[in-house]
């Protein structure tokens, strides 16, 4: 016979310095590196490197944002765990903060022509502060 799919995931997005989220959800959107992944519980297993983004997912109904930077998910049938350097739910977001973050990223990028390191740097630093912007518009905060 075979095994019924599951009706929910067990969501977990750790860093560092903590876990963010530990959830019960019905879908999560991830930035995966090569475009953002749905997923819905049954989903067949996968290992992802994540990029720079946004994470989305739906409890009972209600869409949560957050904002991740890079890292790794681990996609199993019941269960997806993504770990990442930073993740802040949306309504963490210090909406000033990231503005600044953009314009000094903004203002790096500039300087430079060609690649360096530093450049990659402040492309990194951009890239987080527009998930970071982009997660608490989407959630009204
Ligand atoms: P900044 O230059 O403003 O510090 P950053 O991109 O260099 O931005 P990170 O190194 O990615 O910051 O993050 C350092 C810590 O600060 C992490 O714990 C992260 O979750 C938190 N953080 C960074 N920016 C914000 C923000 N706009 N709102 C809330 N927390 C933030």
């Amino acid at each position: 016979m075979a095994d019924s799919l599951p009706s929910h995931i067990q969501l977990e997005i750790v860093t560092p310095d903590r876990q963010v989220v530990h959830d019960l959800v019905e879908s999560v959107t991830i930035p995966g590196k090569g475009g953002y992944l749905g997923i819905l519980p049954g989903h067949a297993p996968l290992l992802s490197e994540l990029r720079t983004g946004e994470v989305v997912y739906s409890r009972d109904g209600t869409k949560h944002y957050l904002a991740v930077s890079w890292g790794f998910a681990e996609v199993l049938p019941s269960r997806v765990i993504i770990l990442v350097q930073t993740a802040e739910r949306a309504e963490e977001i210090d909406l000033a903060r990231a503005a600044r973050a953009l314009e000094r990223a903004e203002e790096r990028l500039k300087e430079f022509t060609d690649p360096t390191i530093d450049a990659e740097r402040a492309r990194e630093a951009y890239q987080r502060a527009l998930a970071r912007l982009q997660a608490a518009r989407r959630s009204g905060s």
